[in-house]
């Protein structure tokens, strides 16, 4: 299929070549980058393509690239760091829009070939094309996830896949950035066929043969768009995005909406309401701050080095909340997986519960579901320790408990192996204290809920923990799929360390008789995901007053009595049905009427004054490196409001 017998030279980042049908084959494979994306020289060359594609009269096009890792995983957002201006961000939007529209002038029919990634701007280029085919790869994502970076679709993408797909299910991929694989994308109209991958060159060519119609959306859609109507559905979509996102914080999918609500999609003024409206939302400090936080994820994601070290075989020791959750994770990333629990109850518990993450995950994949289940296994006895390359202990918080087991770890298992504690309070050195190489020894503080949480600090100690022995655990969490952040072992690491005085301050406020919903308000205000006496009842009070209590001592912190009584009450929080709220079926019902006179905005300062306070503190001790990666743990490690980009504290 597909002999070439001409190629048209002088492209970096491209290849075109006809075939003996007439068709033009444009290769996308941008060089010196593992992932195609859009660049300004990336985009200039596609420019350049279309009129030597317009030029050759050829019957038709495929657009498809020849990277393994897919398509296009969207526009480059290095550059978005650099529009500073607003003119300057049209200038370039309404660049990237007249390239796309010449792609949709063409005479000849268009075809987008889709494996892997379809990402933002790749999306748009494709949705400019007549035709779109997906390979059913698990790879494969389609989506315009621009509102994640605090912007919407610039490039058309809006305008088109309105048209295309009708305004509510575009609006529906738009304002949540969610991406879908090839079968979902074939169902709702987004690509034409949903193909294994090696029989979509095939089909491609079927299509630009045979001309079949291209997709219109339902017959209902024109009515959707009418003048009469957009207000109405405007005004639906805005309530609908309100239960998500607070517009003040996030702006950008409530100027979707208003982009929309003023012309409809049918009318080509809607590109230009488009453009202008990015323009705007590019410069503005929520865009900044969220390429500012996509940035310190590329940053944690390069802090582990794949290839120093992979681990193949993980063993478990502890199958409660964390050690059953950590070994679901790993086998859900293709790891052979041991759990070890003196319990037979515990491991069974476990099991339970990871084959429920596989399922949630796996949905009707029975493959891989089973996959999942088979790489699972108990073990009691820990046979497997010999085995296993990477060993990751998480039973009771227990000092001398954690000591045996690694006294007996050094013996046991390869030498070659990762020795891991997931403690969220005992000092390294301590545990390491029972060893005759401490230097092995390395902490990964996974976050509850583990399936969640994109974080884990690695802890090493400056004396003890070898070189060698971090870096492998950071390549190891990167295999993991986590983000892996070196904190220095010091009480509290860095998450805990500055999540506790706040949480300490939010009970002391409920304490001084502040009603619970106003305090956790405050917060969410702020744009805390959850409010700390609410995030206090999840983890459970019995665990705040324990490492409360640690960190107390060491931090020179009081905790605050209220929380004991209600420990000594057997209010545990959600698992007991009563803390700061008590639960009914599962929903948090104040106690309090939610009446206080105070001033709220001052207790805002209050709360967030003492994450601020203690992160300085953090910095001062170099727990970690510096502020970028301070804001990373805070961010990716407590939800602290993304769209502020963080604390930015100078590193000192
Ligand atoms: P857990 O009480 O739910 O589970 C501990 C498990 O360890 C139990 O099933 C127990 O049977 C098993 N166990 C105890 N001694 C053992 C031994 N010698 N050999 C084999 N199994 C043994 O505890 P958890 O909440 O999962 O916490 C585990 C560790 O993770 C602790 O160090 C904790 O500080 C840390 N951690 C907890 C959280 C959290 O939110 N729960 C978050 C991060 C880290």
């Amino acid at each position: 299929m597909n002999p070439e017998i001409m190629t048209m030279a002088d492209y970096t980042h491209l290849t075109l070549t006809q075939d003996h049908n007439q068709l033009l084959w444009l290769d996308l494979h941008v060089e010196g980058k593992s992932a195609n994306v859009l660049s300004v020289d990336v985009l200039n060359e596609i420019d350049r393509a279309c009129d030597d594609i317009r030029a050759s009269g050829a019957k038709g096009l495929v657009i498809h690239s020849s990277k393994p890792s897919g398509f296009v995983a969207g526009a480059d957002i290095s550059h978005f760091r650099k529009v500073t201006d607003e003119h300057q961000a049209l200038e370039f939007i309404r660049k990237g829009q007249a390239i796309f529209q010449k792609y949709e002038d063409l005479p000849m029919p268009t075809l987008v070939i889709i494996h892997g990634f379809c990402l933002g701007g790749g999306l748009e280029w494709a949705l400019a094309c007549d035709y779109r085919i997906a390979s059913n790869e698990a790879s494969t994502k389609i989506g315009l996830p621009e509102v994640k970076l605090g912007i919407h679709p610039g490039f058309g993408g809006s305008v088109r896949s309105i048209r295309l797909l009708g305004v509510l299910p575009a609006m529906n991929l738009i304002l949540s950035g969610r991406a879908v694989n090839g079968y979902q994308a074939k169902k709702m109209g987004l690509v034409d066929e949903n193909l294994p991958q090696r029989s979509l060159r095939n089909a491609a060519v079927a299509m630009l043969t045979s001309r079949p119609e291209k997709h219109r959306p339902p017959w209902y859609a024109p009515v959707l768009e009418q003048s009469l109507l957009r207000p109405a559905i405007a005004s639906l979509l805005r309530r609908q995005v309100a239960k998500k996102a607070n517009k003040d914080h996030y702006p950008a999918p409530y100027a979707q909406i208003d982009v929309w609500e003023k012309t409809g999609s049918q009318d080509p003024q809607m590109f230009e309401a488009e453009a202008e409206s990015v323009a705007r939302l590019i410069v503005g400090e929520t865009a900044q701050n969220l390429v500012r936080v996509f940035f310190l994820q590329e940053r944690l994601k390069g802090l582990g080095d794949k290839s120093l070290f992979q681990p193949h075989h993980v063993h478990v020791i502890g199958a409660g909340v964390m050690g059953g959750d950590i070994a679901a994770w790993c086998a859900m990333q293709g790891m052979e997986v041991t759990l070890q629990d003196m319990s037979d109850e515990a491991l069974a518990r476990a099991v339970g519960r990871a084959a429920s993450h596989f399922r949630k995950r796996y949905k009707r994949d029975r493959f891989a579901l089973q996959q999942a289940i088979d790489r699972l296994t108990p073990d009691r006895e820990g046979l497997a320790v010999k085995k296993a390359d990477l060993i990751i202990e998480a039973v009771f918080e227990s000092l001398e408990v954690k000591q045996d087991i690694f006294k007996g770890l050094e013996t046991e298992a390869s030498s070659e192996a990762i020795l891991a504690t997931n403690t969220s309070s005992i000092p390294l050195d301590e545990i390491a204290a029972a060893m005759q190489q401490p230097d092995r020894l390395v902490g990964l503080h996974f976050f509850n809920p583990v399936i969640k949480m994109p974080l884990v600090e690695v802890v090493f100690d400056d004396q003890l923990t070898s070189e060698e022995v971090r870096a492998k655990a950071a390549a190891a969490t990167r295999h993991l799929n986590k983000l892996p952040l070196p904190v220095k072992s010091a009480p509290g690491f860095l998450v805990n360390r500055i999540l506790m005085p706040y949480l300490m301050e939010a009970m002391q406020c409920y304490q001084e008789g502040i009603p619970a919903v106003v305090i956790d308000k405050a917060a969410t205000d702020y744009g805390m995901p959850m409010g700390p006496l609410a995030l206090a009842d999840t983890v459970g009070l019995d665990i705040c007053q324990h490492v409360g209590q640690i960190l107390a001592d060491k931090l020179g912190l009081a905790l605050p009595a209220e929380v004991d009584r209600m420990v000594e009450k057997g209010w545990l929080g959600k698992k007991s049905g009563q803390g700061f709220y008590i639960y009914r079926k599962g929903k948090a019902v104040p106690r309090e009427k939610p009446d206080w006179q105070g001033d709220r905005q001052q207790l805002q300062q209050r709360l967030i004054g003492k994450i601020r306070e203690e992160a300085e503190r953090c910095l001062t001790e170099h727990i970690v490196e510096d502020g970028d990666l301070l804001d990373a743990g805070l961010i990716f490690g407590t939800g602290y409001a993304p769209f502020r980009g963080g604390l930015k504290l100078d590193s000192v």
